[in-house]
C-alpha cells in the first residue's frame, strides 16, 4: 500500500530514456558526515526529486536547476543564483542514502539526551511526505525502496537500544519511547492518534515545557507498533481533509517520540531524555488570492499563520543570530508556538527542503530555496537533557551522615555557628569562611557546604523524577481508559 500518493518505484533511468529529450542528469554521492553534530545545531538539505510525469507532458525535461556539487546548486531563472547548503540531495538519491545522512544521527543525537526536529518544507508535490514517511508497510518488518525517513528512523532506533541496553547491562541501561501524533489546521490542533480530539490547547508549564494538553501519548517498543500509529494518524488525516473538504496538503503534521533513558551508578538513578520532531509541513506555495471567499479565505489567512509565521520567526532568529536583540513571534501560530524549542532553542534541527527541478513551478523553487538559505543562519543552543538522582534510602543516609557532621563541627566550634539557613542557601561566601577560619575548619566547612549543595540539586532532581513519574501513571490510566473505550464499542 502506498500512503500519500508515494510513487510505486523509485526514479527509473528507463524514464528518461522514453521521454521526448533524454536528459543525462549527473549523479552526486551524498557525504556521511558523523562529526556533523558535534559542534552545530542546525542543518539544512534540499532534496530534489524527479520530473513528474506530469512535468514532462507539460515542459519535457526542461529544469530551472543546475546542481554543481553535493552542496551547490544554481537556479538558472534571471538573475542566476547559485546557492550552496549542507547538502543538495540529488534526484537520484535514495530514502536509504537520505537516512544515512540525515536520519541516523538524529537517532543517534536523540539517544543522547537531545531534542531533535526534522522539518519537510515545500510547496505541494515537492516530495515532503515521500522524504517523510513514503510507503509504510503494515507489519513493520520489510521496509521497501520507496518507505522513507520515519519508518527508517524507528527501525534503527530500536536496533541501537537493544543493542545499547545489552552493552550496558551492568549499568541496569533502559530505553523508554512514547509517541504522539498531531494535526495542525486551520490553527486548530488535532489528535491524529484519537480524532475526536479537536481543537486541543498548548499549554507551557516550568517543568514539562510546551505541551499539547489531553494529547494521547502511546508506548512503543518496536517499528510494528510505531508503524501502526503512523498508519491510523496517516488515515485519520486523509478522513479529517475528506471532511472539512480540503486536501491534507494544508495542514501540518507533527509527529513526536520522547525517548527516555534511565540507568543506575554509584547509588544514583540518572535520567536522559531528548524530544524527536518529525515535521511534514502544509505546502508552502501562496494561496492565490482569487477565488478565495468566507471558508477559503479564512483557513488561507489561517494557513499563512502557521507558515508566515514561521517564516517570519526565522527571519527573527537571523537578526538575533546577528546579535540584535529582537522579540521571536513564536506564540503568533500554533506550528511556531509548539515547536519554538527546535527553532532557534534547545534542539539539533535539520531542515529538509523539497524542491522540483522543474522549470514548472520555477518561482516558488526560488522561493523555497531563499527559505531554506535564511534558516541555515539559525543557531540553536542544544544541550543534553540529564537528570541525576539516588534512591530515598541513599539520600536519607547522606542527609544523616550530613547531620552528625554539622554537629561535630558546631561543637569543634565551641560557639553558637553560623545559622543553619546560612548553610542552606547560597549566602555570601566570604561570610561563611570569615567563621570558619576563625576555627581553623574553613575546608571542613567548605566542604559540607558543597555537599549540601550537591544533596540539593540530587533533590531536586529526585522531586522532578518522581513529578514524572506520576505523569505516566496518569498517561498510563487515559491509555487503559481509552483501550476499554475501545473494547467496549
Ligand atoms: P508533498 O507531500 O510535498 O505534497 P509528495 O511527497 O506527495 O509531495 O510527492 C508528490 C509525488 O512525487 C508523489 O507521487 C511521490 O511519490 C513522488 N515523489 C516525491 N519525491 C520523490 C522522489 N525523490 N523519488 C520518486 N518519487 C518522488
Ligand atoms: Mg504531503
Amino acid at each position: 500500500s502506498s500512503i500519500g500518493g508515494a510513487a510505486k518505484r523509485v526514479f527509473d533511468l528507463r524514464d528518461l530514456a522514453a521521454a521526448e529529450v533524454p536528459v543525462e542528469v549527473p549523479h552526486f554521492e551524498l557525504d556521511e558526515d558523523p562529526a556533523f553534530w558535534m559542534d552545530r545545531n542546525v542543518q539544512v538539505l534540499v532534496r530534489l526529486r524527479p520530473i513528474s510525469a506530469a512535468e514532462s507532458t507539460a515542459y519535457g525535461q526542461k529544469r530551472c536547476l543546475i546542481q554543481d556539487s553535493s552542496k551547490t546548486l544554481s537556479w538558472t531563472g534571471h538573475p542566476e543564483t547559485m546557492f550552496t547548503f549542507d547538502h543538495v540531495a540529488c534526484e537520484t538519491i535514495s530514502q536509504e542514502k537520505l537516512f544515512r545522512v540525515v536520519g541516523l544521527p538524529m537517532v543517534e543525537n536523540c539517544m543522547s539526551g537531545y531534542n531533535g526536529c526534522l522539518f519537510a518544507y515545500g510547496q505541494t508535490g515537492s516530495g515532503k511526505t515521500y522524504t517523510m514517511m513514503g510507503e509504510l508497510s503494515k507489519d513493520g518488518n520489510e521496509l521497501s525502496n520507496d518507505s522513507g525517513l520515519t519508518p527508517r528512523i524507528f527501525e534503527y532506533l530500536f536496533a541501537r537500544i537493544k543493542e545499547e541496553e545489552e552493552r550496558r547491562r551492568e549499568d541496569k541501561l533502559k530505553y523508554i519511547c512514547k509517541c504522539s501524533f498531531l494535526e495542525i489546521y486551520n490553527e486548530q490542533i488535532t489528535d491524529l492518534l484519537e480524532p475526536s480530539s479537536t481543537n486541543l490547547q498548548i499549554r507551557e508549564d516550568i517543568k514539562k515545557g510546551v505541551y499539547v494538553e489531553n494529547l494521547m501519548e502511546c508506548y512503543v517498543s518496536s517499528v510494528k507498533d510505531v508503524m501502526l500509529l503512523l498508519l491510523q494518524g496517516v488515515a485519520n488525516r486523509k478522513m479529517a481533509a475528506t471532511n472539512m473538504n480540503s486536501e491534507s496538503s494544508r495542514s501540518h503534521s507533527v509527529f513526536t517520540c520522547v525517548i527516555e533513558s534511565h540507568w543506575e551508578r554509584d547509588s544514583m538513578t540518572h535520567l536522559r531524555f531528548g524530544r524527536l520532531n518529525l515535521v511534514d509541513l502544509a505546502g508552502s506555495e501562496r494561496q492565490k488570492s482569487s477565488g478565495a471567499e468566507g471558508d477559503r479565505l479564512k483557513e488561507a489567512a489561517n494557513i499563512n499563520r502557521s507558515l508566515s509565521t514561521l517564516g517570519l520567526v526565522i527571519m527573527t532568529l537571523v537578526d538575533v543570530a546577528n546579535g540584535k536583540s529582537r522579540h521571536v513571534p513564536y506564540r503568533d501560530s500554533r506550528l511556531t508556538f509548539l515547536l519554538q524549542d527546535s527553532l532557534g532553542g534547545n534542539s539539533k534541527t535539520t531542515i529538509v527542503a523539497n524542491i522540483s527541478p522543474s522549470i514548472c513551478s520555477s518561482n516558488e523553487t526560488l522561493s523555497t530555496l531563499k527559505f531554506a538559505q535564511r534558516a541555515k543562519l539559525i543557531q540553536n543552543n542544544a544541550k543534553v537533557n540529564e537528570d541525576a538522582s539516588g534512591d530515598v534510602m541513599a539520600l536519607q543516609r547522606q542527609i544523616e551522615e550530613l547531620k552528625d557532621q554539622l554537629t561535630c563541627l558546631r561543637k569543634q566550634q565551641n560557639a553558637p555557628g553560623p545559622p543553619s539557613f546560612l548553610l542552606l542557601n547560597s549566602g555570601s561566601d566570604r561570610e561563611y569562611n570569615t567563621l570558619a577560619e576563625d576555627h581553623q575548619s574553613s575546608c571542613d566547612l567548605s566542604l559540607l557546604k558543597q555537599k549540601v549543595s550537591h544533596l540539593e540539586d540530587v533533590l531536586v532532581g529526585s522531586l522532578r523524577r518522581e513529578k514524572l513519574a506520576e505523569l505516566d501513571i496518569r498517561k498510563l490510566e487515559a491509555e487503559i481508559k481509552h483501550l476499554n473505550r475501545l473494547v467496549l464499542t
